[in-house]
């Protein structure tokens, strides 16, 4: 008897140990800011991402359900630099939720914490251009990813400080490997240095330049305006003068446009997973600049 009941009140003091236990909602709108969120967090988080690697994070609907998630949210993890300026906006105002209105603990704009590429010094929207408040898409730098997740860890910490040396020594982990990775991943990059690309969309600035990479052209005209037959031509032309590599496109671009340039200039087109979940090997941060090194790799050798 004295044993149940010691069971008993161990289980019964455990529970009031943390009575308010509940995983804190973090809602990312890209794929790799919730792998992030998910590294850092561990357990004590619950992440939803409002895209996949298939998905254009450009483009994407205000619907109902995420509405519904932006509402429970304590957490929200964005791009920003207008990535998302065609649906978070309706999401925040729709939410009803001030936790993570721009400007609270609860919103974190990951372009905003890194040096941002491209930013142009004259906007001018009527060329349809969709960065116009510089490249947001920051990510596949990973020095970048590292100083996103110093700032999630601090912000995981403020919302739920009962948990802060918990989410410290979860991110002190964290770092001592993504550091040992870039390490690596320097090394493994090297023979890219130099090596001229072709990209569909400017979504691949931030890697090329922590490579030392040369992006030869673009499929787009203008960040966000698909390839034109005018501008295919004139690409392929001007490839015979300012050779490139490899023509790269990611998981929501439609493959047609870098296979036409691939076939036309005689170099291979390669789908790079861009985020988490782009290819079967990208399953997690680590793996998205494994697979995306060694793709490349494969073509320039
Ligand atoms: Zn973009």
């Amino acid at each position: 008897m004295k044993t149940i009941f010691k069971v008993w009140l161990g289980v019964a003091l455990g529970i009031f140990a943390c009575p308010t236990f509940a995983a804190i909602n973090v809602f990312a709108c890209e794929p790799e800011w919730g792998a992030l969120a998910q590294e850092l967090g561990g357990n004590k988080v619950s992440v939803f991402s409002a895209t996949t690697a298939k998905q254009d994070p450009h483009r994407v609907e205000a619907r109902p359900s995420l509405i519904a998630r932006i509402r429970s949210a304590d957490l929200v993890i964005c791009s920003g630099s207008e990535l998302e300026v065609g649906w978070l906006p309706l999401l925040f105002t729709q939410s009803g939720n001030d936790r993570i209105q721009p400007g609270s603990p609860g919103f974190i704009e990951a372009s905003q914490l890194v040096v941002r590429l491209e930013v142009p010094k004259v906007v001018d929207r009527s060329l349809g251009d969709i960065h116009p408040a510089g490249n947001p898409h920051v990510h596949l730098d990973p020095r970048n990813i590292a100083k996103v997740a110093s700032v999630i860890t601090a912000r995981l910490a403020e919302i739920d400080h009962a948990n802060g040396a918990a989410y410290k020594e979860r991110a002190d982990s964290f770092d001592k490997r993504w550091q040992q990775a870039i390490q690596k991943w320097q090394q493994r990059a090297q023979p890219l240095k130099g090596e001229p690309v072709d990209v569909y969309h400017k979504d691949l600035s931030y890697f090329i330049n922590w490579a030392g990479m040369r992006e030869a052209g673009s499929l787009e005209p203008k960040p966000g305006i698909p390839p034109t037959p005018t501008h295919l031509a004139e690409l392929v032309e001007r490839m015979k003068r300012n050779p490139a590599k490899v023509v790269v496109y990611s998981p929501y671009n439609d493959p047609r446009a870098a296979e036409f340039l691939g076939q036309r200039a005689n170099i291979p087109s390669v789908l790079l997973p861009f985020t988490v979940g782009g290819t079967e090997k990208a399953k997690d941060l680590f793996g998205l600049f494994d697979d995306t090194i060694e793709r490349l790799l494969a073509t320039v050798k």
